[in-house]
């Protein structure tokens, strides 16, 4: 049952088979036997995804790479680690830390998630608004295609000929292949911190105060907002310490040389009160700014101490935009009589609405499939994009061709069958099947006789 879904529980599907390849050739023979015999794999990571991506719903095998989690070279000259996919983001940082270094990507799941799992879903964080998100920090893959061959796309070495096959296959959610292998950068810890804790009266005049901030010219290493619900349920739940009573918290965090983090927190803070800020305050030591973070990046569990069941969203609009979806937002909240809580990366106008509903009323969950949709619908109408960071899996599929023409979905199948002209990977996952897409994978599932899995 472990493997039945992912973070995403409505979608599920147990796999006939789950295989756990300790080494590369391991992975490889099973992607080759699949093939030969037409039977889907999924792969999976640490099961944290919030798309229905590693699950099966076709059945076939799961390739779970928690075995391959081992760090294979640290290489600081050039800033460099090459790891294997199962490794948990963390860990990474962990092991470098000490020699004064880091992996920025950081999803608040990187307590748990996997690198390979952070490479197929392009995973963002927090800290992305500085660095980049996951792409940006991949140099190198080794992937076993849907075909069963082992290719070595990119690698330490930068600027090296040929097309950008890293670029097309971070993010591409197991529908490519394996990740068996990831070369990353790895940076350099900046000299100084300093985090910024501003609350205002509504959502709306925090989210005003994120563009005055990005306007002003710096680039927070962190810019995250919270509403009031939740600054309630992580108090509860992490005792994170929040000031409560607020409409909305803004998380901002500034890093590099001491003298500009100095001179950015001031500016920062003075924004913020110039915007309305009920209060500014700024984390004493490492313990309180630590303290701070382990309430942002457990949010989404302490949500249980509101709701019975949550769906948690991932989409985006144009940062100047945040204000008008946040309107929307609440106006969708109450036409369906359903909380609608914020926790999300504001200065990527990344959000993350969790729509509570109780899953135990089929009509509340009625009710919160709808405000789902009405709330893509709006950001799309913002001129924004129905998955951020999360990647598309089952959840988001049908939702594609809102945001692109069939011309180009048909584009992204012809290169999806590239790299897997049997369909046998992921099948059914990133891409709609929609037939106004002009190509729809076969059911991959094939017939078989009795007793041809052992
Ligand atoms: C509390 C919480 C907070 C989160 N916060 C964030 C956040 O801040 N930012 C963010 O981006 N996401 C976030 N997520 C979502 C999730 O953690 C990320 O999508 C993460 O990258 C998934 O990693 P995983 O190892 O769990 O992958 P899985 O869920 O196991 O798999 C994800 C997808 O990648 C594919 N895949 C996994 N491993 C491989 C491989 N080796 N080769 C090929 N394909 C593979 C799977 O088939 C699936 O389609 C959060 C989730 C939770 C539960």
């Amino acid at each position: 049952m472990t493997y039945e879904c992912d973070m995403h529980t409505f979608y599920k599907g147990l796999p006939d088979v789950v295989v756990l390849p300790s080494t590369t050739e391991q992975a490889q023979a099973v992607v080759r036997l699949c093939r030969r015999e037409r039977v889907p794999i999924v792969p999976r990571g640490s099961g944290t995804g919030l798309i229905g991506g590693a699950t099966a719903p076709q059945g076939g095998v799961m390739v779970g790479v928690n075995r391959m989690n081992r760090i294979l070279e640290v290489d600081l000259p050039n800033r460099t680690a090459t790891v294997q996919p199962g490794l948990i983001n963390l860990w990474l940082t962990h092991a470098v830390r000490d020699r004064g270094y880091f992996f920025a990507p950081d999803p608040s799941s990187q307590m748990v998630s996997s690198i390979g799992g952070n490479v197929s879903t392009n995973a963002g964080g927090p800290h992305c608004l500085k660095y980049g998100i996951t792409s940006n920090h991949v140099l190198g893959l080794e992937l076993v295609t849907g075909t069963g061959e082992l290719v070595q796309l990119g690698g330490k070495t930068l600027d090296r000929p040929g097309y950008d096959l890293v670029g097309a296959a971070v993010g591409a959610e197991g529908t490519f292949g394996l990740v068996t292998g990831v070369v990353v950068r790895l940076l350099h810890t900046p000299e100084a911190v300093k985090t910024v804790l501003a609350t205002f009266r509504t959502v709306i005049e925090a989210s005003e105060t994120v563009s005055a901030i990005i306007a002003d010219g710096m680039t927070p290493a962190a810019l995250e907002m919270l509403d009031e619900a939740i600054i309630r349920a992580i108090n509860a739940g992490v005792g994170a310490g929040y000031p409560e009573g607020a409409g909305a918290v803004l998380l901002i965090e500034l890093d590099g040389p001491r003298a500009e983090v100095e001179a950015q927190g001031e500016r920062a803070a003075a924004i913020c009160r110039a915007r309305g800020a009920l209060t500014v305050s700024v984390a004493r030591d490492e313990v309180e700014r630590a303290l701070l973070w382990k309430g942002r990046k457990e949010a989404a569990g302490a949500v249980g101490r509101l709701t019975a069941s949550y769906l948690l969203q991932d989409a985006v609009v144009p940062r100047s935009k945040l204000p008008d979806i946040m309107r929307e937002l609440v106006a969708i909240g109450e036409r369906h009589g359903l909380l609608i809580c914020n926790v999300f990366h504001a200065g990527d106008g990344n959000l993350h609405p969790l729509i509570c509903y109780d899953e135990r009323s089929p009509e509340e969950l009625e009710r919160a499939k709808h405000a789902n949709e009405e709330l893509l619908a709006a950001c799309i109408a913002l001129g924004g994009s129905v998955t951020g960071e999360h990647g598309a899996g089952m959840d988001k599929a049908r939702n594609l061709p809102l945001q692109y023409a069939d011309a180009d979905l048909n584009f992204m199948f012809r290169l999806r069958r590239v790299f897997d002209p049997d369909g046998v990977m992921n099948p059914g996952k990133l891409l709609p099947t929609h037939p106004a897409c002009g190509e729809t994978f076969r059911a991959a599932r094939p017939v078989l006789p009795e007793g041809a899995w052992v």
